[in-house]
């Protein structure tokens, strides 16, 4: 059997769009006068989810759950639940179903163009964890700041490095953010400056939500992490590097990190992706047993950033690569997160660290990109950039590629305001 492939709605097969039938990422969106709900992204509509539950048309077991401002309760059902939603939403939107395409009334209570509606931080995160796992960034910033000749410190290739982060500052694609202000070591000066940070940087990444909570104690394997994975975002991990530098030492990254990390709107489910997952990278030395996986975990997402300065007429984009190079892929991720017992909840973020390729153009921050700003890169507009400006503008953007049509991310993008 073979699933429709396009919808009545139009936009959604032009084989370009982020959001064909095959994909229908959820968010949370409101408009004008409305209060937040949940929707689903198809072509350059929203569908608004909590009308058509009113309508009787999606699965009883996700009754009421989407009338609400994160998609935190609707997760919390279950994977059957997320595939038995999906299989109605692809019947309604493929018209194999026609109770919404001929029912002018509901179509139009339950269609929103999506340039009529605000996007809203889609989960209620408890907790943002950050990975370290692409080779090649750990290796870049290795060289820079270690010894060029012994990059990657020993555990890298035996742990996948994380940090526990900050989540109440995790904020939706278009949410500004003002250059952070904190502690700066000055090579000549004996003491720390209080400064505006000198060295701003973004992190491309991308963040998985966890679907399923784990028990306190009970580690989660490679195999079943996977069954904890609700869906992927595209992240912006901001950076301020010259905070880093001073006090990453001993504990790891805080101020420079905690000002702020950017989300895409649209959560893209592991069930759209399926399609898109590829072998796992070799991987020497072989890891420990519980770090061992046998499921291809690697996903083949076509990346890209763009800068775009205050006033400037296009971005420019500075940076194309790749999300299936990462070393570690998220179910080692997820079993060695728990493999001390710490437990993970519904809506968890985790960050996949900076995603770098192996060649210049393919580096995931402007650290690598501009050699810790020593090289600058020139934009479009002619502007020269080592590290980002005030009222620059940082633009990701993602998509798998299917044939003929695109699981893509949309964007998540992110203002630069001046220090307080
Ligand atoms: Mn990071």
């Amino acid at each position: 059997m073979t699933a429709p492939q396009t919808s009545w709605i139009d936009s959604a097969n032009d084989g370009k769009s982020h959001f064909p039938l095959q994909n229908l990422p959820y968010g949370v969106f409101s408009t004008q006068g409305q209060t937040p709900r949940v929707g689903v992204a198809i072509g350059d509509q929203v569908v608004d989810l909590a009308a058509l539950d009113q309508a009787g048309l999606l699965p009883e077991a996700a009754r009421g759950t989407f009338a609400a401002a994160s998609l935190n309760r609707f997760i919390a059902l279950g994977q059957p639940v997320w595939s038995e939603t999906r299989r109605r939403l692809t019947a309604l939107l493929s018209g194999a179903d026609a109770a919404l395409r001929d029912n002018a009334a509901l179509r139009h209570q339950a269609l929103v163009p999506m340039s009529a509606a605000t996007l809203h931080l889609p989960v209620e995160i408890p907790g943002y964890t950050d990975f370290y796992s692409s080779k090649e960034h750990a290796t870049n910033v290795g060289r820079m700041f270690r010894d060029p000749d012994n990059a990657l410190l020993p555990n890298w290739l035996e742990i996948p490095i994380g940090y526990n982060g900050r989540a109440s500052s995790v904020v939706v694609s278009g949410t500004p953010l003002h250059r952070p202000n904190g502690q700066i070591k000055l090579p000549n000066e004996a003491r720390p400056v209080f400064s505006a940070c000198r060295k701003l940087d973004f992190e491309l990444e991308m963040g998985f939500i966890v679907g399923k909570a784990s028990a306190l104690g009970e580690p989660v394997s490679t195999a079943d992490a996977p069954a904890h994975m609700f869906g992927m975002v595209l992240l912006n991990d901001w950076s301020a590097r010259d905070i880093q530098q001073w006090e990453y030492v001993p504990l790891g990254p805080f101020n420079s990190k905690g000002f702020g990390t950017s989300i895409s709107p649209w959560v893209v489910t592991m069930e759209a992706l399926e399609p898109f997952r590829r072998d796992n990278p070799a991987q020497s030395p072989e890891p420990l047993a519980y770090l061992r996986q046998q499921d291809k975990n690697a996903y083949d997402i076509a990346l890209e950033v763009a800068l775009q300065p205050d006033g400037a007429a296009a971005p420019s984009t500075i940076c194309r690569t790749n999300f299936k190079a990462m070393y570690w892929t998220m179910a080692q991720q997820l079993a060695h997160h728990t493999v001390s017992g710490c437990n993970v909840r519904v809506g968890d973020l985790m960050g996949s660290g900076t995603i770098s390729g192996t060649t210049p153009d393919s580096y995931g921050s402007l650290l690598e990109l501009t050699r810790n700003g020593a090289e600058p890169l020139t934009l479009a507009d002619g502007s020269q950039r080592g590290f980002l400006q005030d009222g620059d503008e940082v633009i990701m953007t993602g998509y798998c590629q299917g044939d003929g049509y695109r699981v893509g991310f949309g964007t998540v993008a992110g203002k630069i305001l001046p220090a307080r």
